[in-house]
């Protein structure tokens, strides 16, 4: 076990918590102990905020040029390449991802910069307005919003952490970040490459600690001006309520039940059956299914029901667990004991309430919290499996037999995150996708994202969008400035 890391960072320094209080940070592989963090509370947060408060007021990187702002956030990508195999390994060891995820994670990280710096460089600066008068200058200028909360969850530390960061540093706004208790590592390495990279001290901020002190702090603090939150529904309505009270912007990326609709004939040939079935798995089972976005819910044609779910379940069988550093293992384990119970009461409940087991449905032997990648047929809209988010490898088949069926049983959901759509016939893949009621669609294809694209939900997915130049939006306010060229009375008053 590692001595204790001072991991929370307030103006420039890293240091213990106030209260002197350590996390242990436990290995979801072998539920041993790897790491112990500093365990902030309410006195840290408010530390983190009067430092980020400062360093707002003080100007040193909201009034930095655009062009400056740009040149760091391209630092930061640098050295996130600098030092990829040794976040990528730690964000796999923390969150328990395979190696490869991992590094993945890392690319997506730095893209993320990179695509921010892109985007304040092509930018202009302020929009001018005509006010339909000669002796009028009306321009629309863009400031940064404040200080902001930034909330992430710990299925993708680094890369939830990272379209929060690198817009918020963009617009100019300083920051305390607070990730999940359960993997702040490799967010910690991250606000030590922004310091690195040469921000003033007091733009970045962490405090590692818990939900209900630390997070719930910084969603009510007066001196936070935005709470950007990525997490589960019930924190994120305690989030939205306590931020209301102060009237402060709030961003909310929450929770999905995703549809992945697959019409027959993406099954015609067997290379449309052996991509439609491999995707399939991959919607699922990419991180055991701790993805917002997983494509949890099949709903496939009744006449290919039966070859494609045979096929699914056997290929599923065969899906590798492990440590994800190890040779040939191609998914881990999920990422604490109370998430595999979760999963384990979901997959009984299903059990329960008629759903018939083609795969999985077990813990494997040994230690860890792994959980065998589990195929659920014969499951209905009534079931809590269709309608709660699992966030483990649960992969749940219902069955359509028309066009609108498919799309009332994708839209059948209070969330609305993301989606997919599998046909060989361009238009109605295209008809379906234009009827989801999904943030995003897919069409042929499943979970790919664009640093360009907008990312968020409809329904209680969500509020607000991450990424694509409405991501930049967010930690932005509009300053309309009317500049009057030609002064005189207006003499509405005669007096
Ligand atoms: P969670 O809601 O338990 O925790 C998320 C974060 O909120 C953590 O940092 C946690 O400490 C903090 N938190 C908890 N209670 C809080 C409170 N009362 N006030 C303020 N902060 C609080 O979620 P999780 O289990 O860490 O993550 C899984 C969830 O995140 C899933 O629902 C998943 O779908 C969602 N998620 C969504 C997206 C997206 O882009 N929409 C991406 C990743 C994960």
């Amino acid at each position: 076990m590692s001595a204790a890391q001072q991991t929370i960072h307030v103006g420039g320094e890293w240091r213990a918590a106030v209260s002197g209080a350590t996390r242990e940070i436990i290995d979801p592989v072998d539920a041993n102990v790897f790491a112990v963090v500093s365990e902030g509370d309410v006195a840290d947060t408010d530390d983190a905020v009067a430092a980020a408060r400062a360093a707002f007021d003080d100007g040193s990187w909201p009034r930095t040029p655009a062009a400056d702002r740009a040149a760091l956030l391209r630092r930061v990508a640098g050295l996130l390449e600098r030092d990829r195999e040794r976040i990528g390994a730690l964000e796999s060891r923390d969150a328990g991802k395979t190696l490869e995820e991992g590094r993945v994670d890392v690319d997506c990280v730095r893209d993320a910069f990179l695509y921010f710096a892109d985007l304040l460089a092509a930018e202009s600066g302020g929009r001018v307005v005509d006010a339909g008068s000669d002796d009028i200058h009306s321009v629309v200028v863009h400031e940064p919003v404040g200080v902001c909360a930034l909330i992430t969850p710990w299925n993708y530390p680094l890369l939830q952490a990272s379209w929060k960061i690198a817009p918020a540093l963009a617009a100019g706004n300083t920051f305390v970040v607070k990730p999940s208790e359960i993997t702040p590592l490799t967010t910690v390495v991250l606000v030590e490459l922004l310091m690195e990279a040469g921000l003033p001290l007091g733009a970045a901020n962490i405090v590692t600690g818990p939900g209900a002190t630390v997070g719930a702090r910084l969603a009510e603090h007066p001196d936070v001006d935005l709470v950007s939150f990525t997490g589960g529904l019930v924190s994120g309505v305690k989030v939205a309520k306590a931020a209301a009270e102060g009237v402060k912007k709030v961003a909310l990326e929450l929770g999905g039940k995703n549809p992945n609709v697959v019409f027959a004939d993406a099954c015609a040939t067997d290379e449309g059956f052996d991509t439609a079935v491999d995707q399939a798995l991959n919607a699922a089972f990419i991180h055991s299914g701790q993805v917002c976005s997983a494509g949890s819910r099949l709903i496939v044609e009744e006449s290919v029901r039966e070859r494609f779910v045979t096929e699914l379940a056997r290929r599923a069988e065969r899906i590798r667990l492990g440590r994800g550093t190890d040779e040939g293992v191609e998914c881990g384990p999920l990422v604490s004991a109370a998430q595999l119970a979760k999963t384990e009461d979901f997959v009984a409940s299903a059990l329960r309430e008629g759903a018939v087991l083609r795969a999985g449905g077990e813990k494997p032997e040994g230690p860890g919290f792994f959980y065998r990648p589990t195929v659920l047929d014969h499951c209905h809209r009534d079931m809590r499996v269709i309608r709660e988010e699992v966030f483990g490898p649960v992969l749940t088949v219902e069955t359509f037999t028309t066009e609108d069926e498919a799309v009332a049983l994708a839209n059948d959901t209070e969330y609305g995150l993301a989606g997919g759509v599998w046909s060989a016939d361009t238009a109605r893949a295209r008809r379906v996708a234009a009827r989801l009621r999904h943030g995003t669609v897919w069409i042929n294809d499943f979970h790919p994202y664009l640093p360009q694209a907008e990312w968020g939900g409809f329904g209680k997915s969500g509020t607000g969008r991450e990424l694509g130049p409405t991501g930049l939006a967010e930690y932005r306010e509009s300053k309309h400035v009317y500049e009057n060229l030609a002064p005189r009375p207006v003499r509405w008053f005669a007096g």
